[in-house]
């Protein structure tokens, strides 16, 4: 038998300034900033976890900001593991993005078996119930015809954060 692989690939895809990046410094580093920034600088950060008994060390993409742009490179996608599509709760038109960031992910990166490839779908800002646009049942049914897990979070709010990392990265162990 195979030996499991130790590194994960993981990206993250969404509209920008629906939290992309706060999720990413949240789940690695545990802090959150109010100010909004185009990303910058490196292209993925590092975090060691522990799934299922096995060190396991992500490797975690995130859009420089090019997101706005469509232009994200093919080193962006190649070899990606799991792909987290986000959207913000309070805005309709970034859940209504979520199919073509999900068409152009598989037409980037051509996975072995697209119709089993592990997404994780994110409604982020769940801490802004009072603005929810999108209910609850509607993004499951969404994530139910589409065969992905759904969870909502907050960045700002640590909820739900690391469950949705985790969850990516033991889908992407599971087909290992
Ligand atoms: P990105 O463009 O997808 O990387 O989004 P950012 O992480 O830069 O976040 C965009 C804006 O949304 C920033 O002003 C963040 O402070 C804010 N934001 C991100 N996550 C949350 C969240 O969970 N709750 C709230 N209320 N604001 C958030
Ligand atoms: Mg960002």
């Amino acid at each position: 038998m195979a030996s499991k692989k130790t590194q994960l690939k993981i990206i993250i895809l969404g509209d920008s300034g629906v939290g992309k990046t706060s999720l990413l410094n949240r789940f690695v580093e545990t802090k959150f900033t109010q100010l909004y920034r185009a990303t910058i600088g490196a292209d993925f950060l590092m975090k060691e976890i522990e799934v299922e008994g096995q060190t396991v060390n992500l490797q975690l993409w995130d859009t420089a900001g090019q997101e706005r742009f469509q232009s994200l490179g093919m080193s962006f996608y190649r070899g990606a593991d799991c792909c987290l599509l986000v959207y913000d709760m309070t805005n309709q038109k970034t859940f209504e993005s979520l199919g073509s960031w999900k068409d152009e992910f598989l037409k980037a990166s051509c996975p072995d078996d697209p119709k089993t490839f592990p997404f994780i779908v994110i409604g982020n800002k769940c801490d802004r119930e009072i603005d929810r646009a999108i209910s609850y049942n509607r993004a499951q049914q969404w994530a139910n015809s589409n065969d992905v897990v759904f969870l909502e979070t907050s960045a700002k709010d640590d909820l739900n954060v690391n469950e949705a990392f985790i969850e990516g990265a033991r889908k992407a162990m599971k087909r290992e």
